[in-house]
């Protein structure tokens, strides 16, 4: 794609935003960006514009938007706010920053895909892929904008990139060699109107492109996403961690398999992956059949698994002491995650719980804590509510501070046990952010001794 000479109005100066405006000035373009946030909020961006003679306007965006060739607007940006929608009446093509990066990639694009799952996986391709021997550059929601990255990128390497449903909203020549939809449930119907058909449906826009040459790899437990597969050309394979699949890949009696039209090989075991609980073997699934399309060889993938040491927050393995196993999952932030968390573990947990409550509803894990966990510590705005719903059937305390919990788990924990934080609340009553968060906890379980 050529756009030497063209006006590009990039919406949204954040790191994407910031990536593409310099992305399309080394190629040529004349970029112009836009952010209606206030000055003193974009300070990063400020000092790229000016030391790189890039336009741009903050506090709020002016009619010079809709003086371009096309729009690029950045994943933070709804889809229905008023500068695209204007931008939409004036028939202005608006592409989002993952499309805009795609068409400079020399390399094959993996796409990362779901409702839940996509930064763990995206991090165990482009691990195991390195690992193996390819080139791999992981980009996208993850961290790293695809703009920056995407000029590094040679023929013959490879990109795992984490694509929010967001991202593909505005996509039309987007078109992975691989592309993967780990799951879809409902989750930011905010932004869909409520509505779960769109929702599904702009995540398909992921296959709209790809070919008989391309790969899309769909989660076969998953009714909502094997839908999506029906009318495309590409090359189906499915996943499953419940029953034998034809094509794709499976988990069953504790190994997981490659199946190749009837032809079956046995890649490695679920206890070659270091991290924990069936979800992480459903997200190991699909990145293993890209491995073998690959011709990875089973071995390489087997070390590459048992290596890969997780995302951090993430059910994140901190520490063992006097045989209590210490896991940081402060990313949990609702109770469907706690859930996923809880079942990955066979020892009694103590479970670190509460925060700042987006209206939990407790009963969703009841039963699970009554398997799982012997005791809570509640700590936060919700620490009472925690409290009250829990502690009738659970040894439950509450606890001023993270450090408390650890330091009381330490003394209380026997050999054998785990002691968890997947609090199901969001950590903004005590901290910063949920990384903030993460990091106390294993600041203080650092600190044991
Ligand atoms: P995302 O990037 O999609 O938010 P992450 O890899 O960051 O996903 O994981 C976030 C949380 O989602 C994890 O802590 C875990 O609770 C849950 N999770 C991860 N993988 C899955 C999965 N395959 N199915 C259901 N829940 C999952």
């Amino acid at each position: 794609m050529e756009i030497s000479g063209k006006k590009i109005s990039i919406i949204g100066a954040v790191r994407s935003g910031i990536a593409a405006a310099q992305l399309a000035k080394q190629l040529g373009a004349a970029p112009f960006v836009s952010d209606s946030s206030a000055k003193d909020k974009l300070s990063k961006a400020s000092q790229v514009f000016e030391s790189e003679n890039i336009a741009y306007e903050f506090e709020s965006h002016s009619d010079k938007v809709y003086d371009c060739d096309f729009i690029v607007t950045s994943p933070g940006v709804p889809t229905d706010s008023p500068v695209l929608s204007k931008a939409v009446q004036k028939g202005i093509k608006i592409y989002s920053e993952v499309e805009f990066a795609s068409w400079f990639c020399k390399g094959s694009i993996i796409s990362i895909t779901g409702t839940n799952g996509k930064t763990t996986t995206t991090a165990l391709m482009n691990h195991t892929l390195n690992e193996c021997g390819l080139k791999c550059y992981a980009a996208g929601n993850i961290g790293n904008p695809f703009s920056e990255i995407v000029l590094g990128v040679n023929q013959g390497e490879f990109v795992a990139l984490e694509t929010s449903s967001f991202q593909l909203d505005f996509t039309e020549n987007f078109k992975p060699h691989f592309s993967m939809i780990l799951n879809i449930t409902p989750d930011h119907m905010d932004r869909y109107e409520n509505d779960f058909g769109k929702y599904a449906a702009s995540k398909l826009k992921v296959v709209a492109n790809q070919t008989e040459e391309d790969f899309f790899i769909y989660n076969a437990d998953d009714a909502n996403t094997f839908e999506t597969m029906k009318n495309s050309r590409v090359q189906k394979l499915g996943f499953s961690v419940k029953k034998e699949i034809p094509v794709g890949a499976y988990h069953k009696n504790g190994e997981m398999h490659f199946a190749w039209f009837g032809k079956v090989s046995k890649v490695c075991s679920s206890s070659d992956l270091f991290i924990k609980g069936e979800h992480n073997i459903a997200n190991a699934l699909p990145v293993m059949a890209i491995a073998k399309l690959l011709s990875v060889p089973n071995q390489k993938i087997r070390e590459a698994f048992a290596s890969f040491k997780g995302v951090e927050h993430r059910i994140e393995f901190v520490r063992e002491l006097n045989g209590v196993e210490y896991y940081n999952d402060s990313k949990a932030t609702n109770v469907d995650s706690v859930v996923v968390a809880l079942k990955s573990f066979s020892k009694p947990i103590y479970l670190i719980l509460g925060g700042k409550d987006k209206g939990n509803n407790y009963d969703d894990i009841k039963d699970l804590v009554k398997e799982h966990v012997k005791k809570i510590y509640a700590i936060g705005v919700s620490a009472q509510k925690v409290e009250d719903y829990f502690g009738s059937f659970i040894s439950t305390e509450k606890k001023e501070s993270m450090e408390a919990c650890v330091e009381a788990a330490s003394k209380e924990a026997e050999a054998g046990s785990v002691l968890l934080l997947s609090p199901a609340c969001a950590s903004l009553d005590m901290y910063d952010n949920y990384e903030h968060r993460g990091k106390v906890f294993k600041q203080a379980v650092e600190n044991l001794n």
